[in-house]
């Protein structure tokens, strides 16, 4: 089977509309409430010649917000036994909340390939705004914007390049 990369995060950070732009379907709902997206889904990218299979681990996101980072967490734990790679999807425009800052340390102790992609970067003239987020330990951080499609190659270029 094709190499398989994870989009892990909390809800509402754009990881559907990642999913969705990058595999060029509308397969993961995009929606303002938080955790619209109700399964894992997979997809697949084709990248200068080659297919990579991608999962959206939007997960089936709790009422009870108090429950949210554990399913953040269980969503993290699967993709790291099932993905060769995993892009951490932060919120460019809100704060560092608690569970992406655990979610970092979860996947950068892993020891797989991982990359934060910074996304809400809508213009190039917030795009240096990301820097910002490499207090959450990211050796490899993108800012993009999924909405606008910006920012895709040289993140799509690192993963491919890890898999
Ligand atoms: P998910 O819960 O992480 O899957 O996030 P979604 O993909 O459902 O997006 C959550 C919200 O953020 C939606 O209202 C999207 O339209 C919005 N959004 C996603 N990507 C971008 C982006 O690149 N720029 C902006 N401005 N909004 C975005
Ligand atoms: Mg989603």
């Amino acid at each position: 089977a094709a190499p398989l990369f994870a989009i892990c995060g909390r809800p509402n950070v754009g990881k559907s509309t990642l999913f969705n732009r990058l595999t060029g379907t509308r397969r993961s709902i995009v929606g303002d409430e938080p955790g619209i997206t109700r399964d894992r889904i997979y997809g697949e990218v084709d990248w200068e010649g080659r297919v990579l299979r991608i999962v959206d681990t939007g997960g089936v996101i709790p009422d009870d917000e108090a429950l949210i980072p554990r399913e953040i967490f269980r969503q993290a734990q699967i993709a790291l036994e099932e993905a060769e790679a995993i892009v951490q999807v932060v919120d460019g425009r809100s704060e560092l909340t608690l569970p992406d800052i655990d979610l970092a340390r979860l996947l950068i102790r892993s020891g797989k390939p991982v990359f934060l992609a910074v996304n809400k970067m809508d213009t190039a003239q917030i795009a240096p705004q990301a820097e910002s987020f490499r207090t959450l330990g990211y050796k490899d951080v993108f800012p993009v914007s999924g909405e606008h499609g910006l920012g895709m190659g040289d993140l799509m270029d690192a993963v491919a390049a890890a898999l």
